[in-house]
């Protein structure tokens, strides 16, 4: 790991501009006890404000670098983690985390965050570089055709191995333990591809957090918020803060994305030991709208509620940030309840209902235009199913097995412990 201070850093220097000294800064927070050393007065200063390290990520090809970049607040025991585009071509998360970094800087600088916060400013920059004829395709690793939001999950018999004997009756070690091996497990992982190198990368910082939030995008959407089946609780209120109006609710016990791969090792390992915790993971992936939802509006609306949330969950305190507004109707339902909606034919898609629409089974909500008749004609797109019309694809030339759109549904569509998309 290298570490690297950029005083350079437009984000960094305005900070200090606020403030009333350096002295009355020392006040506001003391100094953090870190193993780095201290060798001037602005290190000093910088240290008690944020760190940020660059981790090395492997080198592609000759004369190429990559890096993370990861900023840390405060030095609470409890760890929040946020990180925004795994997919790397899904971009409005990445403007909500700058709006965040700075709003944390100012937060840090008035003694506010009470806990440890990272921030993953961008959480795929191998992804990032897939550019192909001014397309970034983004979502695949392009050397073994993985999703980057796939295939990182602990295996959990090899945690049950080593933690099992060690799990007693007193939940706050059992904590302790299971973060340890949970970090240490991160850190051991194994493989020399590229994705399993950026994973390693991001888990070693993210899987022993009590809380985790991954910002994603879909294609157009309402805003929506997938968490554990086991967190409803505090899923629901992180949705609340966000005023986000869909709640997916899913089994981590099945195939997981990065969100449950930080929950799934605690439900396992309480179903299998019984013991208890005090404070396991809650983790979340949160979608916000569509792919070209990029705006400082909405980013700074976001942020407002992620900062809600973290208040009202004890990371930060004194913001009175206030959860964001609600425009739809909630829905809360399993994952198994979302009807993805697929194409059966080649041509361009055209919808007639909106998002956030509630559909009846039956209901004719857009049309596939056919190409290569003789004569205009079309094929009519029913709902398969009751419920509300959450996302649309934008990529209008649709193919047979190409997804439509997903609707909310009170029934079961698939089986539970699935993904939605692959
Ligand atoms: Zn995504």
């Amino acid at each position: 790991m290298m570490r690297q201070y950029d005083n350079q850093n437009p984000l960094i220097l305005p900070v200090s501009h606020n403030l009333p000294s350096f002295r009355s800064r020392l006040r506001a927070a003391p100094v953090p006890d870190r193993s780095t050393s201290l060798e001037s007065g602005f290190s000093l200063y910088r240290e008690t404000v944020m760190r940020t390290d660059k981790i090395k990520l492997p080198a592609p090809a000759p004369g190429h670098d990559r890096a993370l970049t990861v900023h840390h607040f405060g030095t609470g025991e409890r760890k929040a983690y946020l990180h925004a585009g795994l997919h790397a071509d899904e971009w409005p998360g990445l403007l909500v985390l700058q709006h965040l970094l700075q709003r944390l800087i100012e937060l840090e600088a008035q003694g506010q965050v009470k806990e440890s916060i990272v921030l993953v400013p961008y959480a795929n920059p191998v992804g990032m570089n897939q550019r192909l004829f001014g397309y970034v395709p983004g979502r695949y690793d392009a050397v073994t055709g993985q999703n980057f939001n796939r295939g990182m999950s602990i295996d959990s018999t090899a945690l049950l191995d080593q933690v099992r004997d060690r799990l007693g009756d007193d939940a706050t070690t059992n904590d302790r333990i299971m973060r340890e091996t949970l970090h240490e497990m991160a850190q051991n992982s194994g493989g020399e591809h590229e994705i399993q190198a950026l994973h390693r990368a991001l888990l070693s910082q993210s899987l022993d957090a009590h809380l985790m939030l991954d910002l994603h995008c879909d294609d157009e959407a309402l805003p929506h918020v997938f968490y554990g089946d086991h967190q409803r609780e505090t899923g629901r209120q992180l949705a609340d803060c966000l005023g986000y109006p869909v709640r997916l609710e899913e089994d981590v016990r099945g195939i997981v994305a990065f969100d449950g791969t930080h929950t799934q090792p605690w439900v396992k390992v309480a179903e299998a030991t019984g013991a208890p915790f005090a404070e396991p993971c809650f983790a979340a992936t949160l979608e916000l709208r569509g792919s070209t939802a990029v705006s400082d509006e909405l980013a700074r609306r976001d942020a407002d509620g992620i900062l809600a949330f973290l208040e009202q969950q004890g990371y930060i305190t004194g913001v009175r940030a206030e959860p964001q507004p609600q425009e739809h109707d909630t829905v809360a339902i399993n994952v198994d309840q979302v009807r993805v909606v697929k194409s059966e034919a080649n041509g361009i898609v055209t919808y007639h209902r909106q998002l956030g629409e509630h559909l009846q089974a039956g209901d004719h909500f857009a049309d596939i235009v056919l190409l290569d008749q003789d004569k205009p004609e079309r094929i009519a797109i029913t709902a398969p199913t009751s419920g509300m019309l959450f996302t649309r694809t934008v990529d209008y030339l649709v193919y047979p097995g190409s997804t439509l759109g997903m609707i909310a549904s009170d029934k079961r569509q698939i089986e539970p412990g699935r993904q939605l998309s692959f």
